[in-house]
This record gives structure tokens, C-alpha cells and sequence, in this order.
């Protein structure tokens, strides 16, 4: 039975890779018709997209993009290639419904494209985070000052190469808590409703967390978000936010508007938006303005100071690789910081106060000078020295730097899906194809390279939950996001050209043997069956676990 099965599995990869050689070579005549089409034109009229870098590359190589010599050319001249060599890949076979079949062999890495969600570990974490355990070994409370990475001390090291990556002056940038956390913080300073201005302005789809935030402070001042929340959307059947909407928002309603909270990288669609255009905006009609960079730090080049927005918050475990629940980090723009009274309406702990002071348990506070004075709590040294392992990688390079690969490497993975899948049909044609489906796909990240960053999010015609199963039977990690995307993130620092193409190679594979296939439950409910099993497997092995250590007595909670 088992050898029948591999020889299906055989037989399928066969077929399937053939088509796709055969898809190549059909390419390739386009190419060549494309260069007789371009000796005609002038080439600087043809504007810089990554489509035309690659057609560029393939006539001077004279081999074509769809190929996967193609990509092991564009490895070859990838600056960053060796970089890979610094992160830890997880193995397929330790991954979650992996189909152990189609393993070659038991060492395989998985194909990560998943950086925007948690990034991978840097190999050098092992050995920091040793590090600091070993200080606690050796030399308890004395950890706190002496040896490697002192504990109280231990956020100040990241902060010269955060401000770096974000644009911003070191005392303008503190480490802290976790993004949430500083969300709330950074509103209950800048959220001053008064009569006149009380509303809060964020964006209908804004991560969960953050809708939270914004609701939450607006009730904690009396205030209704029905009232007072005012949502940014994308226009009627469209995907993405329009900036001019949302300056108009800013004209018609900044003089009632206290804060607008805004995402640099909207997390669902990949949308990266014009900062400082919409910030001056905003500020021209006196609305304090707040940035969320979670999926920018690290992804697109951040220009705190110039962009000029009041505060920013984000987290580290993303592009930053810091690993999950990573400590996060917060920017106060100076002018807030020289302006500061005894009443600056923050919340306070000891650890805000100056490193001069701080151990002297005085009874007034006395602010570190900076953004480190929003600090309450002291640090952990662990996550301290995981975010320093990333940083260290960052500080080899540039996030400019890395850009420019970003717009080959995502350029390429789009290229890759426009040529090989059927883009998504007009409505009418799958209204009358009624429920047989034909696999399809639509981006809807912009194509502008301008207007993204790593990430692609993808919007098939086919449940999500049947792909999502293919990619993990094959050991392929990118992620799914309620209700219908899926996010793909070649990340310059650690994916390649090839992973790009293996990734096109098995959705291609997987497009082929789902050809037509009628669904009966729709998109949503299979994804949240599947969500709602796998969590509460994941709690009771948790919770088995813990009743067996209360019955012997070792559970201390
Ligand atoms: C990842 C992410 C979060 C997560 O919040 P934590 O407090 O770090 O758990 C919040 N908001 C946005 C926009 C995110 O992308």
C-alpha cells in the first residue's frame, strides 16, 4: 500500500515538473519575442520594475526567468547569500502535518517564508543568551553591573542600532514591554481628549491588537468608540487604503481628531504607506500622530525624525528576528522629550527614572533623560540578548541595503505567480462557473515596489484551508489570516531566489491536482474548524501536562 502511494507521489511530481519545464520553454519564446519588441523601443522609457530587471538579466544569461538555473544565477549574485548561513532553518520533518513520505531525507530544511510573522532564530542566540545565563551563575545580584551584558543595563545596547534602522536619535528610542503593552503606555500620554477633540482615527483592519488599544483608551476616558472612533477603509471593492481618502478624512475631520494611529506596513494586505506625507497632514490639522511599525521595522526604510510623526511603537520578533514575545520598543519625537514638566501626563516606574538615581529609592521621580523615561519595569537580559543577536546581523548592513534585494526578491516571487497562475477571473465569469472552481490567485499587495515591503499577501479562488494543508504536508511555512489571505515573505536577510522558485514549483504542483473541485463548506468555516482543533490541542497537551505536575505536587501556580 505505502509503495503504491510513493509511486503516485512519484508519478504526480513527474508529470507536474514536466509541465512546468514545458511551461518554462513556452516562456522562453515569449522572452524572445520580447527582445525583438525591445530593440524597437527605447529602454529608458520603459519604467524600473523588477519584471524588467529580470527580462534584462535573462537576455544577458541567456536563460529564462521561469527557470530554476534563473534563480540559482540571481543567488549567485546575491551580496546577501551568505547571510543565510547565520539564522537557524527549522527542519521539515519537525514540523507540524508534515507527510513524512515526501521527504527526501530526514534533514531537509523547510522552505520559511514566514519572517513577517516570527522571524527566524540567528544562530548566535545560543550562545549570547548562554552567555547571560552563566553571568546569573556566576555572579547572582552582582549580574545586575558586572559581566557580560549586565542585567540593568542590558536594553541600552540595542538602542544606537534601533535608532539606526528606524531614523531616529538613540535618546529618542527606548526598549520595553511588548507592543501592546506600549501602545496603551503611549496613549495614555497622548490621548488628551477634551471637548473639542476626543476622537481617535485607526484603520478598520488594523491588527486586532491595536483596535483593542484604541477602543480600550477611549473607554477608559468615558468616551464611546461608536461616537468617537473614526475608521479608515479602502473604497468599496477595493483592498487597499487610498491616501487621499484618508488625508480628506484628516481636512474633514482633524479639528475634532486628538490622535491618529496609523501602520507604516498594514499587516493583512502588505500595504506600505506614505508616512510623512499623511502625518503632515494630519499635524497641519493639529492631530498627534502615532505609528505602528510592526511590519516595517526591519522590512522598509523607517525615517523617524524626517517623517516627523509625534510617537511609534513596535516589536522586534518579526523582521527583527528577536523570537517570540521579543521585547519591544517605542519612539518619542524630542520635542516632547525637551518640553518635559513635572506634569507630562505619563505613567511612571522606577526603572523611568535616571540611571544616576535610580538604585537611591527617592520618593520623587526623576526622569532618565529620553524615551527611556516611559520605562517602568527592569528588563529581562534574555530577550535583551536575543534582540542583540538580530541586531548585530542588522548592524552588518542596512535596511536601504536590503531593499534593494527586497525589490528583486519580491519582484521575483510576484513575476513568478503572474506568469504561472490565472489571475483572479471577473465576477461574472465565476458567478456562471457557479461552484466548480477553478484555481485562480489575486495579489492584492500593490505591484508598486514603492508601496510594499517583503510581503505579498495572496487571495486564492480555492479554499484556503486546501492549500494551506499542501504547504504543510511539504513542509512549506508562510501564513494564513482570517478571513481570506495568505502572507508570503521572501526576507532579503535569509531567503533566497531558489526558495522562491521551490515555493512557485509546489503551488504550481498543488494548482495542477486540484483542477476543478467543488467545495461544500466555504473558506472561512474549514479555516476556523481547523484554527479552533489545532489550538485546543495545543491548550489540553498544555494543560495534561500541568495536572499531572499538581498531582505530584510540583506545580507551583
Ligand atoms: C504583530 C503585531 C502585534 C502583536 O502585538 P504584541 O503585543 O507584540 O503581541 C500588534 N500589532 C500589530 C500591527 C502587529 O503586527
Amino acid at each position: 500500500m505505502s509503495r503504491q502511494i510513493d509511486e503516485l507521489n512519484e508519478n504526480m511530481n513527474n508529470v507536474t515538473v514536466t509541465d512546468f519545464r514545458s511551461k518554462s520553454k513556452q516562456k522562453i519564446s515569449e522572452i524572445q519575442s520580447l527582445n525583438r519588441f525591445k530593440t524597437t523601443n527605447d529602454s529608458t522609457t520603459i519604467p524600473i520594475s523588477p519584471a524588467n530587471v529580470f527580462r534584462e538579466k535573462s537576455v544577458e544569461w541567456g536563460v529564462a526567468i521561469e527557470s530554476a538555473e534563473f534563480a540559482k544565477m540571481m543567488d549567485q549574485e546575491d551580496q546577501f547569500s551568505s547571510y543565510r548561513e547565520q539564522f537557524s532553518f527549522p527542519k521539515k520533518i519537525e514540523l507540524p502535518k508534515i507527510d513524512v513520505s515526501l521527504l527526501k531525507s530526514r534533514d531537509e530544511d523547510c522552505l520559511y517564508l514566514c519572517g513577517q510573522s516570527l522571524g527566524l532564530k540567528p544562530k548566535s542566540v545560543d550562545e549570547n543568551v548562554q552567555k547571560v545565563l552563566d553571568n546569573w551563575s556566576n555572579r547572582g545580584v552582582h549580574s545586575h553591573f558586572h559581566g557580560y551584558m549586565p542585567a540593568a543595563l542590558s536594553d541600552l545596547p540595542a538602542k544606537k542600532p534601533m535608532a539606526k534602522i528606524v531614523g531616529a536619535k538613540e535618546n529618542e528610542i527606548a526598549i520595553l514591554n511588548g507592543l501592546t503593552v506600549n501602545l496603551h503606555l503611549l496613549l495614555a500620554t497622548f490621548y488628551r481628549p477634551n471637548e473639542k477633540r476626543y476622537k481617535m482615527i485607526i484603520e478598520e483592519h488594523a491588527f486586532p491588537s491595536d483596535m483593542y488599544v484604541a477602543k480600550s483608551q477611549l473607554r477608559s476616558h468615558g468616551i464611546s468608540p461608536e461616537d468617537a472612533l473614526i475608521t479608515l477603509k479602502p473604497r468599496k471593492g477595493e483592498n487597499l487604503l487610498n491616501e487621499d481618502d484618508i488625508i480628506r478624512i484628516f481636512e474633514e475631520e482633524g479639528d475634532n481628531v486628538a490622535v491618529a494611529l496609523l501602520p507604516a506596513v498594514q499587516y493583512y494586505t502588505g500595504q506600505l504607506l506614505d508616512v510623512n506625507k499623511l502625518t503632515k497632514a494630519a499635524q497641519d490639522k493639529g492631530i498627534i500622530v502615532g505609528v505602528d511599525l510592526a511590519h516595517a521595522v526591519g522590512n522598509v526604510p523607517v525615517c523617524l525624525d524626517d517623517w516627523n510623526v509625534d510617537f511609534a511603537a513596535w516589536c522586534t520578533y518579526k523582521y527583527l528576528n528577536s523570537g517570540a514575545g521579543g521585547i519591544g520598543a517605542i519612539y518619542i519625537n524630542e520635542r516632547y522629550l525637551s518640553s518635559y514638566s513635572e506634569t507630562f501626563p505619563m505613567y511612571r516606574g522606577w526603572w523611568g527614572n535616571s540611571n544616576k538615581t535610580k538604585f537611591m529609592m527617592k520618593e520623587d521621580f526623576d526622569p532618565a533623560m529620553g524615551a527611556d523615561c516611559f520605562k517602568l519595569s527592569n528588563p529581562s537580559p534574555v530577550l535583551n540578548a536575543m534582540l542583540m543577536s538580530s541586531l548585530e546581523i542588522f548592524n552588518q548592513t542596512s535596511v536601504v541595503e536590503l531593499r534593494r534585494k527586497q525589490f528583486l526578491l519580491t519582484g521575483y516571487l510576484e513575476f513568478m505567480m503572474k506568469s504561472f497562475f490565472p489571475q483572479k477571473q471577473s465576477q461574472k465569469q465565476s458567478n456562471a462557473m457557479n461552484d466548480i472552481l477553478v484555481p485562480s490567485v489575486e495579489i492584492i499587495t500593490p505591484s508598486d515596489p514603492k508601496q510594499r515591503g517583503a510581503q505579498l499577501s495572496l487571495m486564492f479562488s480555492v479554499p484556503l484551508s486546501i492549500i494551506q494543508e499542501q504547504f504543510q504536508k511539504r513542509g512549506i511555512v508562510c501564513d494564513i489570516r482570517m478571513p481570506s489571505v495568505m502572507r508570503v515573505a521572501p526576507t532579503p536577510l535569509y531567503n533566497s531566489f531558489t526558495d522562491v522558485y521551490r515555493f512557485i514549483t509546489n503551488l504550481y504542483e498543488i494548482f495542477q491536482n486540484i483542477d476543478s473541485l467543488s467545495v461544500t463548506a466555504n473558506n472561512h468555516e474549514l479555516l476556523e474548524e481547523a484554527f479552533t482543533a489545532e489550538t485546543e490541542r495545543s491548550y489540553s497537551s498544555i494543560s495534561s501536562d500541568s495536572e499531572a505536575d499538581s498531582v505530584t505536587g510540583s506545580n507551583t501556580l
